[in-house]
């Protein structure tokens, strides 16, 4: 009480000596199971380096990325030898692990998707492709629209692939987007989000949840392919999947919080999963890619944020750290 020179007590003069605060997390190793960092700049790659990410996944699949308008399977196929092309150089100026996914979104309609389907065992068979994905259906599409069960086939399809190669497959399960964001002007679309509004097609999915049916055929399609549940990471997840996918499903589920502000999903989802579930299956991811607005720290600033909301050092450590490792055989 008396020890300090002030000339009447300060804060400093009441303060608890027994808090402990966590300094392992200032440079707990972290892996990201989702993003596009490939798409990114390298200023942004620079900030996973320096803040203690050892691992990645970088997925190649998204029509974000293809020009032409129907997709065709090349222009898909251009995105995936794109990603092996530069993988390994972006591990050479990084140092971290930075492996591939590839997928078949099913966010646009691919004309002739069974050449796609064809090819994709030979990649699956690369020691630098570590998932399938990301794919699942979707309940709407941009330019055409896809039916319902094409893009089951499709998906199913890829989920045979993994199961034949033995690999896990990323889903990109359907968010509904954040209720709070205003109401733009119609013909700017989004801002922050390189997407054409007027492209969007009519949804093949109706019904009161379609977000929610989504994963429950990708599950179903899992369950048909032979693949393992354990074996399925549902990324976007989110309030609206969490407890389906808990309760009856052995899946993965990963929160993409690298670009809260459109999907609405934060850190404080996360803390509530892991306090209801426990950690096991729970793993956060940046999705950052170049059309959107994302953070590249937004799993760093997560371990803090997770921290300061009752999850402990050791159940962090299991989500941004072992899960990702283990599920995708990452070195770390
Ligand atoms: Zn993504």
């Amino acid at each position: 009480m008396d020890s300090y020179p002030t000339r009447r007590p300060t804060d400093a003069t009441y303060l608890d000596d027994d808090v402990d605060y966590p300094t392992e997390l200032l440079n707990l190793p972290w892996v990201d199971p989702h993003n596009h960092a490939h798409t990114l700049s390298w200023s942004d790659r620079e900030q996973y380096a320096l803040t203690g990410c050892r691992s990645m996944l970088m997925v190649a699949s998204g029509y974000h990325w293809t020009p032409y308008k129907p997709v065709e399977a090349d222009d898909v196929r251009f995105l995936w030898d794109d990603a092996i092309n530069r993988r390994a150089a972006i591990e050479r100026n990084h140092f971290f692990e930075a492996k591939l996914g590839l997928g078949i979104h099913t966010g646009v309609r691919i004309t002739n998707p069974d050449d796609l389907l064809d090819a994709m065992t030979e990649y699956a068979a690369l020691d630098e492709v570590v998932a399938i994905g990301e794919t699942g259906v979707t309940p709407g599409q941009q330019v055409e629209a896809w039916s319902l069960d094409e893009q089951r086939a499709v998906v199913e399809g890829q989920m045979a692939v993994a199961a034949d190669h033995d690999l896990p497959v990323l889903l990109h399960t359907p968010n509904t987007t954040n209720e709070a964001l205003p109401d733009y002007r119609p013909e700017l679309g989004t801002p922050g989000y390189e997407k054409n509004g007027s492209l969007a097609q009519e949804p093949v999915m109706e019904g009161e949840n379609p977000a929610l049916d989504a994963v429950k055929v990708d599950v179903q399609a899992a369950r048909d392919a032979g693949l393992p549940e354990e074996r399925v990471v549902a990324s976007h997840a989110d309030p609206n999947n969490t407890d389906y996918l808990m309760e009856e499903t052995d899946c993965y589920l990963s929160y993409t919080i690298g670009h809260s502000w459109l999907v609405g999903v934060t850190p404080e989802d996360v803390a509530d999963a892991v306090e209801t579930y426990g950690p096991e299956r729970i793993m956060i991811d940046t999705d950052c890619a170049n059309v959107l607005r994302t953070d590249p720290l937004a799993v760093k600033r997560a371990m803090l944020e997770l921290y300061r909301l009752g999850v402990s050092v050791d159940d962090i450590r299991t989500v941004v750290f072992e899960n990702p490792r283990d599920v995708f055989g990452f070195d770390a």
